[in-house]
């Protein structure tokens, strides 16, 4: 198994439409992928679903375009999130910039 590859976006990164982070990288659940259009991330900072469009922007995932989704990458996206937060838990984690409502 291949290491998850680690895409770095040197030039015009994305920014979080959730926390307008900027997002200067991004990881693949597994493999040696990097990002498409089309494909779907969450957000470091805010845990928003995020996907990316043709210009490599990225657009808030909707509840129902999450459920579209095929399951496989629902519960991908769903582990990650845990992840996230468990670390977040244990003090190693990412600024937490979620909104609060
Ligand atoms: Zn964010």
């Amino acid at each position: 198994m291949t290491e998850p590859r680690t895409t770095l976006f040197e030039t015009n990164p994305p920014f979080c439409p959730g926390c307008e982070s900027k997002l200067d990288g991004a990881t693949a659940v597994e493999g040696d992928v990097v990002p498409e259009p089309g494909d779907v991330t969450i957000c470091l900072y805010c845990r928003e679903f995020l996907q990316y469009n043709p210009e490599m922007r990225l657009k808030v995932l909707s509840h129902d375009e999450f459920l579209a989704l095929h399951e496989d990458n629902q519960i991908a996206l769903l582990r990650v999130k845990l992840r996230i937060e468990e670390m977040n838990r244990g003090g190693y984690g990412f600024p937490d910039k979620r909104k609060r409502k």
